[in-house]
């Protein structure tokens, strides 16, 4: 599939968000391209628009709590169809391979990576992520309710989780 989507970019540091139409591409090997429903604004995205040096470089497209469906899938994707429904949270990627990931705490792995500060992220029409960045969104769960849930609401579950394995 080719054509365009629509991404709100910043052009400077904390410049204004322009829409501004990107070439759709198919996602390279083990890469998913999620037309996206519903993306929140996070406080950590004005520091992303605020970036003096963001590490892609000019310009960006903040967002990292996103929902929607698969539009595209690239090589070597296993277990995930097109037309099924997903988030994008804060945790964007990571190499799966370093002791962090090997116990599970792909937060700290090296090679994380973050949508928006890493590649662009979820305030466009389309966003291209790494396979293991995508949560399956269930049926029952409205995308605009699911979208903060991958770091808002995983920054809440955590406190929670911790708190209980505290007190045990
Ligand atoms: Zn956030
Ligand atoms: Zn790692």
């Amino acid at each position: 599939m080719s054509g365009s989507a629509i991404s709100m970019a910043v052009g400077e540091p904390g410049g204004p968000l322009t829409p501004t139409a990107v070439p759709t591409r198919r996602p390279a090997g083990g890469a998913v391209r999620v037309s996206v429903m519903a993306s929140g604004v996070c406080n950590a995205d004005i520091g992303t628009a605020a970036s003096r040096n963001p590490a892609t470089g000019f310009p960006i497209v903040p967002g990292h709590e996103v929902a929607g469906v698969i539009a595209e899938l690239g090589d070597q994707v296993e277990g995930w169809s097109v037309g099924d429904r997903v988030a994008v949270g804060w945790f964007g990627g990571s190499c799966g391979r370093c002791d962090r990931c090997r116990t599970g705490d792909v937060v700290h792995c090296p090679e994380r990576r973050v949508p928006g500060l890493s590649y662009p992220g979820g305030w466009a029409e389309s966003i291209t992520v790494p396979a293991d960045a995508l949560a399956r969104v269930p049926a029952g769960l409205d995308f605009f309710e699911a979208a903060p849930f991958g770091c808002a609401g995983v920054t809440t579950f955590n406190a929670v989780r911790e708190s209980r394995r505290a007190t045990a």
